[in-house]
């Protein structure tokens, strides 16, 4: 999902995607909204800019979900950062830096998933393993040889 962006001109309330922002000023013929008055070239370059910055922004949130553990946060934020570098890539005149970044991205997402999965494992087989002793404790004195060597072989 686009967070709503604001519109950068002084006082103005406008807020809403960034293409929506980029229309409203384009389609304001008042003195501020100019891109001439404000700190863009024009249209493709607010777009370009702007879709970079939030592609940076979800990036960092990515990588803190992750820094935590938080593993669906990490996948969902980089995937959010890599489709706003993808879109800044449409305005973008030498795009060639914008598509390694994706491709960074994309190699950091197929690493956690891989980290998830084998830490998924890991999991499964701990609780099989504390269910088995958890059997065994209450298992009757002949019972317990059994158990317990079979829950040492897991
Ligand atoms: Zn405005």
């Amino acid at each position: 999902m686009d967070r709503a962006v604001a519109c950068p001109v002084h006082m103005c309330t406008f807020d809403g995607t960034i293409r929506d922002v980029a229309n409203h000023i384009q389609e304001h013929s008042d003195e501020s909204h100019r891109w001439e008055a404000l700190r863009w070239d024009d249209r493709d370059e607010f777009c370009r800019t702007t879709h970079f910055e939030e592609g940076q922004r979800f990036e960092q949130l990515g990588q803190d979900a992750w820094d935590h553990g938080d593993y669906e946060g990490a996948i969902e934020n980089l995937e959010d950062g890599t489709s706003h570098f993808q879109r800044a890539q449409e305005f973008a005149d030498d795009p060639s830096t914008l598509t390694e970044r994706c491709q960074d991205i994309r190699d950091r997402i197929a690493d956690i998933e891989v980290a998830e999965q084998i830490r998924g494992c890991h999991r499964k087989r701990h609780t099989r393993r504390r269910r088995m002793l958890e059997l065994c404790l209450r298992a009757p004195a002949s019972c317990k040889r059994r158990l317990l060597s079979t829950s040492s072989s897991m």
